[in-house]
């Protein structure tokens, strides 16, 4: 059915867009416009997964990248089970790796992980039979995320090389930031990261990142505006002097955006925080990509997952 059916990815797992060469992305991002498509019809089953097991394990709240990682197993013919922290015995003190020991035990095809730990979903994929898909661990990588992002962006403007694309916000706890840093340079576009200094990792410009500390100069011509979340729930102690004041500064509107190139396109990558890291009328209004991203997720995950499955033993 795939005119991109016969390509694969180097490792067994994906736990980054770290690693990951230009045609590998592309050749996800090729595939993905096909889910796209497939999407949009009324009968959206395909086989590819039929007869494997794909678990959810989430040790953090997920809203939509768990759903979206649910229906795109579904739509290719997965059994999907989610498991989630709260009902699971990690509440009851065992280990990750012994969670791990336990689930692979059931022979699961596909696991997908996200974990509040950097690296934790990689100690996982060590210890486990299956593929593992990293949905998000730490402050570290959101691989299916940045490829959801990229796909939005080249299908609106027909391209990723070149672009400028400002990253704005709490990068210092943003893992999402990080993956699409690694993918966007990869892809050759120009990124530059906008920030208060709390809220930039030190180094950040090992990266190969531009810094800018006012919303200002760094949307300054940009092409893409990606807003970042605050993480509140990652802060120990105090990064912001207040939310008011952070909106004032570095919260996005519509005079702000007007810095921006005079067709730049904004995107979030969800769940927003109205009024702090954007105002409603830009994250609703006619520039914002958001509502798009979340339908490029499902597509991206399917690509993911397909690719990933052709690799399965007895594929
Ligand atoms: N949903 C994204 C993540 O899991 C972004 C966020 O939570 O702010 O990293």
């Amino acid at each position: 059915m795939h005119a991109a059916s016969a390509f694969t990815l180097s490792g067994r797992d994906l736990l980054g867009i770290e690693g990951l060469i230009a045609s590998e992305i592309t050749g996800l991002l090729d595939l993905a416009e096909e889910f796209v498509e497939l999407n949009r019809q009324v009968e959206k089953k395909r086989t590819t997964l039929r007869g494997r097991t794909q678990i959810n394990l989430f040790f953090e709240a997920s809203t939509r990248t768990q759903s979206s990682f649910e229906i795109a197993g579904k739509r290719l013919g997965a059994d999907v089970m989610n498991m989630s922290v709260g009902s699971s015995s990690v509440k009851k003190g065992e280990t990750l790796v012994d969670t791990a020991i336990t689930l692979n035990a059931m022979h699961p095809d596909i696991l997908v992980v996200r974990h509040h730990a950097s690296g934790a979903v990689a100690l996982l994929a060590r210890k486990v039979d299956c593929c593992v898909v990293n949905a998000g661990d730490g402050a570290h990588e959101h691989p299916t995320q940045a490829l959801l992002d990229a796909l939005t962006i080249r299908r609106n403007k027909g391209r990723i090389q070149g672009l400028t694309v400002a990253i704005c916000g709490d990068v210092l706890h943003s893992r999402v930031a990080r993956s699409n840093i690694i993918l966007l340079h990869t892809l050759g576009a120009k990124v530059r990261v906008v920030a208060p200094s709390t809220l930039l990792p030190s180094g950040i410009e090992s990266l190969g990142v531009e810094v800018f500390r006012t919303m200002e100069a760094g949307l300054d011509g940009a092409d893409i505006v990606m807003m970042l979340r605050l993480q509140r729930e990652r802060m120990a102690g105090s990064f912001i002097p207040s939310v008011k004041e952070y909106f004032h500064y570095f919260g996005l509107d519509e005079a702000k955006l007007r810095r921006a190139a005079p067709d730049a396109l904004v995107m979030h990558p969800g769940p927003m925080n109205r009024g702090v890291e954007i105002d409603s009328a830009v994250a609703d209004g006619p520039r914002s990509l958001i509502r798009e991203q979340v339908e490029m997720g499902v597509a991206v995950r399917m690509a993911v997952l397909d690719t990933l499955a052709r690799k399965l033993p007895n594929a």
